[in-house]
């Protein structure tokens, strides 16, 4: 029995997955109100272990039972141990060892954008182009790359870090420690906020209620808020242009919480990346068919 955790900077998510890739069940819980000066590794462990207690007893199964457990987690991953979860402010963690001595079975751990990315490849937007790129826009920008249907994978190092390619010289501040990185300017994180400060509302508004609100600015033609997503938008396409000069992909798929925006943002980026020439061949532009569930069964794609 496959077991697959989805450590999100503000959830955890264990499913119990099929060889099929179906997800036989699930549970979560949402980590986004945890005091940050506990101890933050012990906590997800501890979470970690009562979420697959609770899908074994789902099925009526013991854990004696696991063959195998995937982690998709945000952050770069080197030998199997997590490095650099900003957002929960985790330097290192060697969280498959954890496990892996707790349960006694192979534990792997996979970045969250690349677990997207081969899901889409396998059973999503992607199934049919060989030559593709996979974005995930949400608290930064994630990617993968996939060359001869073939995701790129590095022994030693991480890459397709299109997150922290450089749009604008000396500008933003990032994480990272460079300036100007892309997803300063395009993640989805960038993007909210943004709008927060536009229209001047409360830090700690939804998600939903951002999009509700935006819908509404764009029907009403609101000339601050389209000049915003047209800017967003500008930003975004000189990282896909340079992804599309460096790689020639037949496919750009976009995931992350960008695909809840399909209305306001998707469609007038389709509309903009009409206009423009390409030196290489126009790539097909697509939204990630698989939402939440993607890192979970994407941790366990070989
Ligand atoms: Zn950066």
């Amino acid at each position: 029995m496959q077991i697959g955790i989805d450590l999100g900077g503000s959830h955890i998510a264990v499913g119990i997955i099929s060889e099929k890739n179906i997800i036989v069940t699930k549970r979560e819980i949402n980590i986004e109100k945890i005091n940050k000066t506990e101890d933050i590794k012990q906590y997800i462990v501890d979470n970690i272990k009562i979420l697959i207690s609770q899908v074994l007893k789902d099925v009526g199964a013991p854990s004696c039972v696991i063959s195998k457990i995937g982690i998709s987690a945000p952050g770069k991953i080197k030998n199997n141990i997590i490095y650099d979860m900003y957002n929960l402010g985790i330097k290192e963690f060697d969280l498959t060892k954890i496990l892996s001595e707790h349960y006694g079975v192979e534990v792997a751990v996979r970045n969250d954008a690349k677990c997207a990315a081969l899901v889409e490849k396998k059973i999503g937007s992607m199934q049919n182009y060989d030559d593709c790129v996979f974005l995930c826009l949400g608290t930064g920008i994630g990617g993968a790359t996939f060359i001869n249907g073939r995701m790129l994978e590095y022994t030693k190092e991480w890459g397709s870090e299109y997150g922290h390619m450089i749009i604008k010289k000396d500008d933003l501040e990032c994480k990272c420690g460079s300036k100007g990185c892309f997803e300063k300017y395009a993640s989805m994180k960038a993007f909210k906020n943004g709008i927060i400060k536009l229209l001047n509302l409360d830090q700690d508004i939804s998600s939903e209620n951002i999009l509700k609100l935006l819908i509404n600015k764009v029907n009403e033609r609101n000339q601050e808020v389209n000049q915003y997503i047209d800017e967003y938008i500008e930003n975004l396409i000189v990282g896909i242009s340079n992804i599309v000069n460096i790689l020639a992909p037949e496919a750009i798929c976009i995931g992350g919480s960008f695909v809840y925006y399909e209305e306001i943002l998707y469609k007038r980026l389709l509309e903009k990346l009409n206009l423009k020439n390409f030196n290489a061949v126009r790539p097909k532009v697509l939204l990630a068919k698989m939402k939440n569930d993607a890192g979970m069964i994407g941790s366990l794609i070989k």
